[in-house]
C-alpha cells in the first residue's frame, strides 16, 4: 500500500497515529451557545477500532467532524488538540489540514446515497478521488477505481463502475463510499453510523468488510454508532458519550463485563437480548439534555437512578477505576459491575 505521505518530513512516526486531547466544539446561535463537545480525548493505533457509542445529540458525530476538520467555523468554534502522526491540526493552516484530510484521515457517513453525486458514474467519482490524490492520468485512475470496487466486493466491478448511484442498493452504495475513501489511501477511517440504514444481513457484511480491510492494510477505524451490538462485534476500545463528554471508556470486554457508569448500564439494558427473552426492553427515562442547557453537576443526573445530592451540584471528573477503565461517575468504583442490566423485566 502506498503510504508515501507518511514519510513527510514533519510526520513523527513514533507519535500515536491519532491523538485527540481536550477537544471542544461549540456553536454560537441566536438562542445562545450550544456546547456540543466538552473536552474529549483518545488515542488510536494502526489496525485498531475505537468505538464511540451514544444516543443522538451526544456529540459523537460532531466530535469526529472536528477531528477531520469539517466543522463550519463560524458558527462553530473548535479548540483542544488533534494530532495526526504528531502534526497538530487544530488551528493549522488549511493546506496542512487538507493534506491530512482524505490521505491521512477519511470519513464515511450513514447516508451513502446522498453522499454521492447522482449525475456522475460511481467509477468516475472513485477515480477522481484517486487521481486528485495521486496525480495519475484518467485511464490509470479508472482502472484503480475498478480494482477498489472489486476490493470492496462489488460484483462485476468493471461493468458496475459505469452505473450511477441510483442503480445501487443501500449496502452497495455504502461499499462505493468505502471504495471512495480507500481511493485516498487513508491511515484512519472515521465511519459515522455506516450500517444504520441497512438491514441486519447487509450490516454484517459491511462490518466484515471493514474488518477485512483493517487486517489487510492496518487501517485504524473510528466507528460512531448508537448500536451497542455493532460495538460489541468490532471495537477494541469503546467510549460512551453523553452531553458532549466521554462518560466511560474501556476495552470492549471490560466495558461489557463491568459497566461502571449508570448511562452505559442503561444503554446495555436497552439492548435486545434473545437469550434473556425479556418481555420488554428497558428504556432510559427522559431525554438527552439540550446542549445549550446542560444540567449542572453530572449532566446525566435527571435520568440517573443512582443520583445523589452531590450529583446535582458537582461535575464528576474522569477517574481510573480499573486498569485501562475510566468512568466519569462519582460512584463509578462502587457501581463497577454491580448495576442490574435487566431492570425492565
Ligand atoms: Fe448518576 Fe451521580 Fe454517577 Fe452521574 S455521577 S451517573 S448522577 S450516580
Amino acid at each position: 500500500m502506498n503510504r508515501e505521505y507518511l514519510r513527510h518530513p514533519n510526520y513523527d512516526t513514533d507519535a500515536p497515529l491519532l491523538a485527540v486531547k481536550d477537544l471542544r466544539v461549540s456553536f454560537a446561535t441566536h438562542q445562545g451557545s450550544f456546547h456540543a463537545v466538552n473536552g474529549i480525548g483518545y488515542t488510536l493505533a494502526a489496525g485498531k477500532t475505537f468505538g464511540i457509542l451514544g444516543e443522538s445529540g451526544s456529540g459523537k458525530s460532531v466530535s469526529q467532524e472536528a477531528v477531520i476538520g469539517i466543522v463550519q467555523c463560524p458558527p462553530g468554534h473548535v479548540s483542544g488538540s488533534v494530532r495526526f502522526r504528531g502534526i497538530e491540526l487544530i488551528g493549522a493552516p488549511e493546506p496542512v489540514r487538507r493534506s491530512v484530510r482524505g490521505q491521512g484521515i477519511a470519513m464515511i457517513f450513514q447516508d451513502a446515497v446522498t453522499s454521492l453525486n447522482p449525475g456522475l458514474t460511481v467509477g468516475f467519482q472513485i477515480a477522481e478521488m484517486y487521481r486528485v490524490r495521486s496525480g495519475v492520468d484518467r485511464h490509470t485512475a479508472s482502472r484503480r477505481a475498478e480494482e477498489l470496487m472489486d476490493r470492496v466486493k462489488i460484483p462485476s466491478a468493471k461493468a458496475r463502475a459505469r452505473n450511477y448511484p441510483h442503480q445501487f442498493s443501500g449496502g452497495m452504495s455504502q461499499r462505493v463510499m468505502i471504495a471512495t475513501a480507500l481511493a485516498q489511501d487513508p491511515a484512519v477511517l472515521i465511519a459515522d453510523e455506516p450500517t444504520t440504514a441497512l438491514d441486519v444481513t447487509v450490516q454484517g457484511q459491511i462490518l466484515s468488510l471493514l474488518q477485512e480491510l483493517q487486517a489487510d492494510s492496518g487501517l485504524a477505524l473510528v466507528l460512531i454508532t448508537h448500536d451497542i451490538g455493532v460495538i460489541a462485534e468490532v471495537a477494541d476500545r469503546v467510549a460512551v458519550m453523553y452531553a458532549g463528554r466521554i462518560v466511560e471508556s474501556a476495552p470492549v470486554e471490560e466495558l461489557f463485563r463491568a459497566p461502571s457508569h449508570p448511562y452505559t448500564a442503561a444503554l446495555m439494558a436497552s439492548m435486545p437480548d434473545l437469550e434473556a427473552q425479556r418481555s420488554r426492553l428497558a428504556v432510559i427515562d427522559g431525554a438527552p439534555p439540550v446542549l445549550s442547557k446542560i444540567p449542572a453537576g453530572c449532566a446525566f443526573h435527571p435520568r440517573c437512578r443512582h443520583a445523589q445530592e452531590r450529583c446535582r451540584s458537582t461535575t464528576p471528573e474522569e477517574a481510573i477505576i480499573a486498569p485501562d477503565h475510566i468512568s466519569a461517575c462519582h460512584y463509578g468504583r462502587e457501581l463497577r459491575g454491580q448495576m442490574a442490566l435487566t431492570h425492565a423485566d
